[in-house]
């Protein structure tokens, strides 16, 4: 063991556990991929500036997760706590929004960094898979995405999971209820911080996961009850369109979020499996972003789901994915002839887009058939002096233990056909 360990709050990804980590990004984006929505790939850092407006002053995220910090140079940056700020960013950046074809439909994958307590399912460094749909005001699109969401869950084999819906209203709506909800809170019981949030973003108040402070929230006005026709109607289209397509979802009036940036349709993928972490995903529209870091008007929507706590959820359900085994062929030789007549087989296999490794060390027959068997091969190539005297290599199929020979010139071809 070296001296130095992962630091705190992030873990390594190693195989075979690893292999899972893959096949739960590819299954979130998979769906993405087949719907019109394209690669975006931007800095692990931005400006500072970018989250501390685009995420909220007043946030969790900005006031105590961000890793923030001056370079030699003096910028300061801060390590990206979420992705919809940066790929709206980079989007604006690039006038994909002016190319005429809106909205911009765009995904990513990659790290995230927040100085949180870490815990099972709360690490400093985790990852996400994102969508955003960016310069569209349709109900068709935000449906469009939870939908696509459930897509990916499902994919994976997850059931045990909710969808959480509310509408967080507009710049004409929340205003008027954000100023009743001041009023009601500030004739609450609360602690000095707590009151300081009743200025500053009182929404985020009812989202306090305290039992005393949920006591008295009850009888505090909803948003639901504030909202504008305009968010009305718009946010009846969304679950219209979502419950045409047998997705299930709860109405969660008190469903808020903890980035500032939100507009109407908010959601958040809960699972019941997970315990305190029990967010899997979340996202929503964000009407006015753009124009908080400086672009025009770009109605959007997008979530991201958490690629850490959708592998813990799938060992919460019991769920293990079908992983192809990751090489097919195993190649064992015996003498330096061999050495030099599998490696040559190896190297044409894998040309031939067929998974194949080899047994490096200068094994003897033992150990090289343990390294065959952990690599979960199908079939395990031996050559040894007498085969090749015979033009032959020895082909054992590892499922019935069968094993033949084959001629030196044919094994290629066989393998091929064997595998498909
Ligand atoms: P929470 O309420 O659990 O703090 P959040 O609202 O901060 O979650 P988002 O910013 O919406 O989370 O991020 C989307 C998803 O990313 C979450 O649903 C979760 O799956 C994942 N996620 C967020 N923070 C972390 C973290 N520190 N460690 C692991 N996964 C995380
Ligand atoms: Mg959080």
């Amino acid at each position: 063991m070296s001296t130095f360990k992962a630091p705190k709050g992030t873990y390594d990804l190693l195989p075979p556990d690893s292999a899972t980590y893959l096949a739960v990004r590819e299954a979130i984006a998979a769906p993405l991929r087949n719907s019109g929505y394209g690669y975006v790939e931007t800095p692990g850092f931005e400006n500072v500036e970018l989250f501390s407006r685009g995420v909220g002053e007043s946030t969790d995220i900005v006031t105590k997760e961000m890793y923030a910090f001056t370079t030699r140079g003096g910028d300061q940056l801060a390590l990206r706590p979420e992705g919809t700020a940066s790929v709206l960013r980079a989007a604006l950046e690039a006038n994909l929004h002016k190319a005429g074809n809106l909205p911009v439909k765009l995904w990513y994958s990659g790290s995230y960094y927040r100085y949180e307590r870490p815990q099972k399912g709360r690490y400093r460094h985790f990852s996400q898979v994102g969508a955003e749909a960016i310069g569209a005001e349709d109900p068709a699109l935000d449906a469009e995405l939870i939908i696509l969401a459930d897509q990916a869950y499902r994919s994976l084999g997850l059931r045990e999971f909710r969808i959480l819906l509310n509408s967080l209203g507009d710049k004409e709506c929340r205003p008027v209820y954000r100023a009743a909800l001041q009023d009601f809170l500030r004739g609450l019981d609360l602690d000095e911080e707590t009151r300081r949030r009743i200025d500053i973003n009182p929404l985020r108040v009812l989202d306090d996961k305290r039992d005393d402070v949920q006591k008295q929230l009850v009888g505090a006005p909803m948003l639901r009850d504030y909202l504008c026709d305009a968010c009305k109607a718009y946010h009846e289209q969304v679950r219209e369109l979502i419950t045409a397509e047998g997705v299930a979802y709860e109405d969660d009036p008190k469903l808020v979020r903890g980035l500032d940036y939100y507009t109407r349709t908010t959601f958040e993928f809960v699972h019941d499996g997970l315990g305190a972490q029990s967010a899997v995903g979340g996202g929503g529209r964000y009407d006015g972003l753009s124009e908080m870091i400086g672009g025009p008007a770009l109605p959007s929507v997008g979530w991201a789901l958490g690629v850490d706590r959708t592998v813990l959820a799938l060992e919460a359900e019991g769920v293990t994915l079908d992983l192809p085994s990751a090489t097919s062929v195993f190649a064992v030789p015996l003498g330096d002839e061999a050495r030099r007549v599998l490696f040559a087989k190896v190297t044409e296999l894998r040309k031939a887009g067929i998974a194949a490794d080899f047994s490096y060390g200068g094994k003897g027959l033992k150990g090289a058939m343990k390294n065959a068997n952990r690599s979960g091969a199908r079939f395990t190539v031996v050559a040894g002096e007498r085969d090749l005297a015979e033009g032959v290599v020895q082909l054992k199929d590892m499922e019935s233990g069968e094993q033949e020979a084959v001629a030196v010139e044919a094994i290629v071809g066989e393998l091929k056909a064997r595998l498909g």
